[in-house]
């Protein structure tokens, strides 16, 4: 696919990059996620996305980003499956997609292993290689000696590593966040950031991080792509140079503010489209 401008090269040139219209052309690197000229429209009439186009390569780690309503959640619902569009080509591997929502979604009766053990009950793994699984995710989660809690015994934070050891335990090729973190308070939502991106490059998965947090958005990625307001379509996106691994240090680095500030005027440009943006 064609470049996307570097944060950095944005920032110095204090421009927004609108992407071309019509087909996207296609780069080497296999796609694991393609929306094609996708549009939704709700049975009440609401026109939720139009024409959003975007391809989401194997490995890579894509935030979108936008306005409250515009349409972000409705795009993630159609890449998991659960919400059909109206018009235009979606094309995932749904066999290994995993997805995280704002709450937890823990089964309160079930302890945090047996929680972590679900999915893979539902799909016949059988007991003892479940367990093993399970146990793995957990001490890659940082759940290690809280296996046989029940959730409501956890922090907020907890019960958010032991949603996500859940859907790591599929070791999934697609991992779909839709807001996962915005509940949690600032230090522990920050320490999960840091943890997504450390299991980002420990796993493997591609990464698709649903937000309206600039931070959350300019740390986690490769790309970030903005949404303009309703109907949601995709109204800019940047590369993020900052090199891997992010660490917890890199949120003071100018480079990264920098980053910051180019998104935030994208996201000014989407709401007030001939204002001032700065
Ligand atoms: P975001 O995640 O960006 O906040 P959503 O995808 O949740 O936005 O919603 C996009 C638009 O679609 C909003 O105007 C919202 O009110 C509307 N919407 C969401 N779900 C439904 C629904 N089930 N029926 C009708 N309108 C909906």
């Amino acid at each position: 696919m064609a470049a996307a401008s570097t944060v950095t090269d944005l920032f110095s040139k204090n421009a927004v990059t609108r992407l071309p219209e019509g087909p996207r052309p296609r780069g080497t690197t296999p796609l694991t996620l393609s929306f094609e000229n996708v549009s939704m429209t709700y049975p009440d009439g609401t026109e939720a996305l139009r024409d959003v186009s975007l391809d989401i390569q194997k490995g890579e780690f894509v935030s979108i980003i936008g306005p409250s309503g515009c349409g972000k959640s409705t795009l993630a619902r159609i890449a998991s499956g659960l919400l059909e569009h109206s018009e235009g080509q979606v094309y995932i591997d749904r066999d290994h997609l995993a997805f995280t929502f704002q709450e937890a979604t823990l089964l309160p009766w079930r302890r945090v292993m047996a929680n972590i053990e679900l999915l893979m009950e539902l799909r016949g793994v059988p007991a003892a290689q479940r367990r093993r699984i399970a146990q793995e995710q957990v001490d890659l989660v940082g759940l290690t000696g809280f296996e046989n809690r029940f959730p409501r015994a956890l922090s907020g934070g907890m019960k958010m590593r032991a949603s996500l050891a859940r859907s790591l335990s599929l070791n999934p090729s697609v991992f779909l966040f839709d807001e996962p973190f915005g509940a949690l308070d600032e230090i522990t939502r920050e320490r999960l950031l840091d943890e997504t991106s450390a299991l980002h490059r420990v796993k493997g998965f591609t990464g698709v991080f649903i937000t309206h947090s600039i931070p959350e958005a300019v740390f986690l990625s490769d790309r970030v792509v903005v949404m303009g307001a309703r109907p949601g379509r995709i109204a800019a996106e940047f590369a993020v140079d900052l090199p891997h691994p992010r660490t917890s240090d890199m949120r003071f680095t100018p480079e990264f503010a920098a980053g910051c500030v180019t998104v935030s005027k994208a996201l000014r440009q989407t709401i007030h489209p001939t204002g001032d943006a700065s």
